[in-house]
């Protein structure tokens, strides 16, 4: 079901369909909006909550370096205008919205732009994890980028045979990790196929990530662990490690989705737990619902509830209105 979602998604027709107009409701489920003042309201709301955020400016695979100097320069701009709100915020970066498939040395250098503005600001930013093409070159982007600040963290996917070495590689330098499943579609030669197996390799490497944590010194932007999941038998497994080991709250955190499993969010806060919601906004925001939908099924109910809502609006006749309607107005 998932590979079909994926598939289907990146049909022109279908894009075309949804960007127009019924995928629009749905992202507004788990996009915070199309512009920066929208996404910083958000994150004002859910720090009142008491979550912290992390905000991803959305914006994948560009095809030249124009556009990931854009992406740099909206990044700079939040930047700026996070330094003067007071929110426990960090930054999520893609590799490829900043051109590393174009020209990797470039990539980096506008990536150190906004890393070394992040960290003057005490912001931490995390590299997020894209499609298995991009592993190895976001690793190396990590370690080039740690060597000059101290800000940045990594994403490991528990889906990939490789990630137990890359997670023994990370850890040895004392990275920050995010762990997660994975949410691209992957071949059976590098990746588990079977959902369980994947679960089981989370709570491997999530056993591990913990038990490095208890020795690791926390650094001062982000947590050595970050638990990336919505599974609540990973979060309670999670959670009697953290007790077990006797973890303090600046070692680790979980981190959900902006706009899934809210009862869980809601839960976690409740009884104390540090908890970060990844809040993404901006206008591409295709992508990154396609993956949100892949991963629930139930998530294109919804969507076809909003297709039909369309339908039947744009077939009901709009009465004229009435002279008392505009005096309101
Ligand atoms: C903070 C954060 C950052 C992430 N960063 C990356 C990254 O950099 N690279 C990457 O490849 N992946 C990333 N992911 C996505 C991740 O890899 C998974 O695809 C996604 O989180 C679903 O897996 P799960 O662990 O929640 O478990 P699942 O077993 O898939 O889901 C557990 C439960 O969560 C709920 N749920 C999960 N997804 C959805 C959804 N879309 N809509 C509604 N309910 C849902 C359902 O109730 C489901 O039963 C990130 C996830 C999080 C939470």
């Amino acid at each position: 079901m998932r590979a079909l979602v994926l598939r289907m998604a990146r049909e022109p027709r279908v894009r075309d369909f949804l960007t127009d107009g019924p995928g629009r409701s749905l992202a507004r489920r788990f996009v915070a909006g199309e512009t920066l003042e929208e996404a910083i309201g958000v994150a004002q709301a859910l720090a009142r909550q008491g979550a912290r955020v992390s905000l991803d400016y959305l914006g994948e695979a560009v095809h030249d370096l124009q556009e990931a100097e854009a992406a740099r320069s909206v990044y700079e701009e939040t930047i700026d205008r996070l330094r003067l709100l007071d929110l426990p915020i960090t930054l999520s970066l893609k590799p490829s919205q900043f051109g590393v498939d174009v020209a990797r040395e470039q990539a980096l250098a506008l990536l150190l732009d906004v890393i070394g503005r992040a960290a003057k600001s005490g912001i931490g930013v995390r590299l997020d994890m894209e499609d298995s093409s991009h592993t190895d070159v976001t690793l190396w982007l990590w370690g080039e980028l740690r060597r000059e600040f101290a800000n940045v963290g990594i994403v490991l996917q528990a889906a990939l045979y490789r990630t137990p070495r890359d997670l023994e590689t990370v850890l040895a330098e004392g990275g920050s990790v995010r762990l997660c499943k994975g949410a691209y579609l992957e071949p059976a030669t590098i990746a588990y196929p079977r959902k369980a197996d994947v679960d089981a390799a989370y709570a491997q490497l999530l056993d591990r990530l913990l038990e490095h944590a208890a020795v690791q010194p926390p650094n001062s932007y982000l947590p050595t662990a970050a638990i990336a999941t919505h599974d609540p038998q990973l979060i309670q497994r999670a959670i009697e490690h953290i007790h077990r080991l006797g973890l303090s709250p600046d070692r680790y955190e979980f981190q959900m989705l902006y706009g899934v499993r809210r009862d869980l969010q809601e839960s976690l806060l409740g009884r104390g737990y540090p908890l970060r919601i990844y809040t993404p906004w901006g206008p591409a925001w295709y992508p990154y619902l396609t993956r949100r939908l892949a991963e629930r099924p139930a998530n294109l109910t919804f969507m076809v509830g909003a297709i039909l809502s369309e339908f039947i609006a744009r077939r009901t006749p709009v009465q004229p209105a009435r002279p008392v309607d505009v005096v309101r107005r």
